[in-house]
C-alpha cells in the first residue's frame, strides 16, 4: 500500500483498475533528405489533415460541453494555421537540409521552452496546447493514429504523465472514473475539463506516479483532497466507499428541493442565480432553476478568436441570453481581461504582476474604442430582456465615474442614430478591491447595485495570487479580515436601500452560505450546477438558529477557526 498526494482539481470519490497511459514516445531523429520540396508537402499535407482532425474534436466538444470549452481546439487551430510556424519549418528544412518530423520537433520545442519561461500562467498553459499539436502532426507523418482512449472496454483509473485537452475532452464517462496525472496545475485544462464532465481527478503528482503503478494495478482516490492510495486497504477501501455512497445519498436528498423556492425554515428568500461565461450556457442556469443570470463574464466572447468581436456579434450575444431569460435579470459584465485572461491578438505589456496590472476596467478605460463597442452591443440588446450593466475591478470614484461617462456616451450615439435602447438601464459595480469594500458607502450612491466578487476580493485582500499553487494554502475566504470587509459592504447596500449579490466562487461555498445568509445578502450567483446543492442547503437553514451561532463565529480571529467553526455549525444544522 502506497499512499501519494496531488492536486485536486475535480471532486469526486475514483476506486478502479489502473489504466496506464504511456504515450509511444516516438524516436525523432535527424535524417539528411534528398528533396527539400517532398519534406515541404509531407508538412502541407499533415498539417492538413491535423486542421480536418481538430475541426472534427472542435465540432464534439462543442456539442457535449459548449463553446467555451471547444475554444482550445479553435486556438489549436489557430496553432496549426499560423504562417509564422509554417514558414519557420519549411526554413529550417531548407538551411538543415532535414526531414520534416525534426524540424517541427526543433521548431516547436524552442517555442514551448519560451513559452515555458514566460511568467504568465496563462502563456505557460499554452506550451501544453503546442505539445499538443505537434503531438498529433508526429503521429499523423508517422501514420500512427492517435491515442483516442476509445479502445477502453471496463471502467477504469486513467494515469498518464499528462493529458492533452483533446484527450480529455473526449473522454467517455461511463468508461472512465477517474484520472491522475503526473503533470499540470490548477489552471491546466485537463482540470478544468473534468470538473466540467464531473470527472474526479488529481493533477501534479511529482513522484514518478508512472513507475510506481502498473496496469491493472488497483488505484483509489479522493478528488477533493488529493489524496491516493495504490493497493489501498481493506480500512481505506471502507473508508472511500463509504465516503462514495454518502456522495450519492447526498446528490439524491439535494434534488429533492427541485421546483420548490429558496426560502429558509423562517421564511426568508434569497436570490439563487447562475454565472455564465457564453450564451449556451444560459440554458443550464434555468434547468437548475436560476432566477438570473449573476454574471456574464463576457471575456469569453472575445477569447480563442483572432479579432475582436464586432459590435455586432456582441449584441446578438447578449440579446439571445435577454430573449432566453425573459423578465429574469442579466448582469453583464464588461470586458475582464489581463491578469490570467489574455487575448493572443490585443497588444499587452508584459507584466511582473498582471493581476495588479493592465487589467478590466484599466484597459478598458485606456482603450475607449473597445469599451464603447461593448457598451453600445449591451444597450442595444437591453430593449430585449431585463439587462443590467456592472463594471469589473473598480478601485477608486475617478474609475466609476468615467466608466459612467463613457456610458452615457454610448447612449447619446444610440439615441442620435435613433437606435432603441433601456435609458434607465441598471448599472452595477463588482466589488472585488479592498478599497471599494472600505468605501462602499460612498460607492453605493453612485450605482444601482453591488456584487461582491469573492475570487478577486481574497486574493487582493490577502495579497496572495489566486492561480499560484505555492501560496493556495493562504488563499481563504474564510479569513476574518475578508469577512469583515464583505459584511461591510452588505450593510452598505442594505442602509442605502440598494441591492447586493455575491458571485465569486465562494458564494457557493456551502460552509460560506450561512454567513451570507446571516449578512442578508439579496442573491448568490454561481455555476449552474452548484444551485440545487445551494438551495438545499438555504431550505435546511432558519436565520433565527443562524444569528447566535455565526455572531460568534465571526468573533473568531483566524481563518482557521473560522472555517473550523463552520463545519462544526455546518453539521449541526444540515
Ligand atoms: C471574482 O473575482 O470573484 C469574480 C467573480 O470575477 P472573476 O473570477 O471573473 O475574476
Ligand atoms: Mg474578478
Amino acid at each position: 500500500m502506497t499512499t501519494l498526494t496531488g492536486i485536486p482539481v475535480s471532486s469526486g470519490i475514483a476506486i478502479g483498475k489502473a489504466l496506464i497511459l504511456k504515450e509511444s514516445k516516438q524516436e525523432i531523429s535527424k535524417k539528411t533528405i534528398e528533396n527539400i520540396d517532398i519534406e515541404k508537402m509531407r508538412f502541407e499535407k499533415a498539417r492538413k489533415e491535423g486542421i480536418r482532425q481538430i475541426d472534427a474534436i472542435y465540432k464534439k466538444t462543442l456539442k457535449s460541453l459548449g463553446e467555451e470549452k471547444a475554444a482550445v481546439f479553435h486556438a489549436h487551430k489557430m496553432m496549426i494555421e499560423d504562417m509564422e510556424l509554417v514558414k519557420s519549418v519549411e526554413n529550417y528544412i531548407e538551411e538543415n537540409n532535414c526531414n520534416v518530423e525534426y524540424a517541427l520537433h526543433e521548431v516547436t520545442k524552442n517555442l514551448i521552452l519560451l513559452f515555458k519561461q514566460m511568467d504568465n500562467e496563462y502563456m505557460r498553459e499554452r506550451a501544453a496546447d503546442l505539445q499538443d499539436i505537434e503531438g498529433r502532426l508526429q503521429k499523423i507523418l508517422s501514420g500512427n493514429v492517435e491515442e483516442d482512449l476509445s479502445h477502453i472496454e471496463e471502467p477504469v483509473i486513467l494515469i498518464a504523465e499528462d493529458l492533452t485537452p483533446s484527450q480529455t475532452a473526449q473522454m467517455d464517462t461511463t468508461k472512465i472514473l477517474g484520472f491522475i496525472t503526473e503533470l499540470g496545475g490548477k489552471t491546466s485544462h485537463a482540470g478544468i475539463f473534468a470538473k466540467t464532465l464531473g470527472i474526479p481527478a488529481i493533477v501534479g503528482v511529482n513522484n514518478n506516479l508512472l513507475e510506481k503503478l502498473s496496469n491493472n494495478q488497483k488505484v483509489a482516490f479522493d478528488g477533493s483532497t488529493g489524496e491516493i492510495y495504490i493497493d489501498p486497504t481493506k480500512e481505506q477501501l471502507q473508508i472511500l466507499g463509504h465516503k462514495l455512497d454518502e456522495h450519492k445519498e447526498y446528490i439524491k436528498k439535494i434534488n429533492q428541493v427541485k421546483g420548490k423556492s429558496a426560502k429558509t425554515i423562517d421564511g426568508f428568500t434569497i436570490e439563487l442565480a447562475g454565472n455564465i461565461g457564453n450564451p449556451k450556457e444560459a440554458k443550464y442556469v434555468l434547468d437548475n432553476e436560476g432566477c438570473g443570470i449573476g454574471l456574464f463574464r463576457t471575456e469569453f466572447l472575445y477569447m480563442g478568436k483572432e479579432g475582436l468581436p464586432s459590435e455586432e456579434e456582441q449584441f446578438k450575444a447578449y440579446k439571445s441570453v435577454a430573449t432566453l431569460m425573459k423578465e429574469k435579470p442579466v448582469i453583464i459584465r464588461t470586458l475582464d481581461i489581463g491578469g490570467d485572461k489574455q487575448l493572443d491578438y490585443l497588444e499587452m505589456p508584459k507584466e511582473m504582476n498582471p493581476f495588479l496590472g493592465f487589467r478590466a476596467i484599466r484597459l478598458c478605460l485606456k482603450k475607449e474604442d473597445i469599451f464603447k463597442t461593448q457598451l453600445r452591443a449591451i444597450l442595444r440588446a437591453s430593449v430585449y430582456g431585463n439587462l443590467k450593466v456592472m463594471f469589473p475591478m473598480i478601485c477608486s470614484m475617478e474609475e466609476l465615474n468615467k466608466a459612467k461617462e463613457l456610458l452615457e456616451k454610448a447612449k447619446l450615439e444610440l439615441e442620435k442614430e435613433n437606435i432603441p435602447f433601456n435609458s434607465n438601464i441598471e448599472i452595477g459595480m463588482m466589488i472585488e478591491t479592498p478599497a471599494t469594500a472600505v468605501l462602499a458607502d460612498l460607492f453605493i450612491k453612485e450605482v444601482d447595485f453591488f456584487s461582491i466578487g469573492t475570487n478577486d476580493l481574497v486574493q487582493y485582500t490577502l495579497a496572495v495570487d489566486r492561480i499560484n499553487e505555492h501560496v493556495s494554502n493562504l488563499y481563504s475566504p474564510y479569513n476574518p479580515a475578508v469577512l469583515r470587509l464583505i459584511k461591510n459592504t452588505i450593510e452598505a447596500a442594505k442602509n442605502n436601500n440598494k441591492w447586493v449579490g455575491i458571485c465569486g466562487e465562494a458564494a457557493s461555498d456551502p460552509l460560506l452560505i450561512p454567513v451570507w445568509l446571516y449578512f442578508g445578502v439579496n442573491e448568490l450567483s454561481m455555476s449552474p450546477n452548484l444551485l440545487m446543492e445551494a438551495k438545499w442547503i438555504i431550505r435546511s437553514i432558519s436565520n433565527k438558529q443562524l444569528d447566535e451561532n455565526i455572531r460568534n463565529i465571526l468573533l473568531l480571529n483566524s481563518g482557521s477557526e473560522i472555517k473550523e467553526a463552520l463545519i462544526k455549525l455546518n453539521k449541526e444544522i444540515l
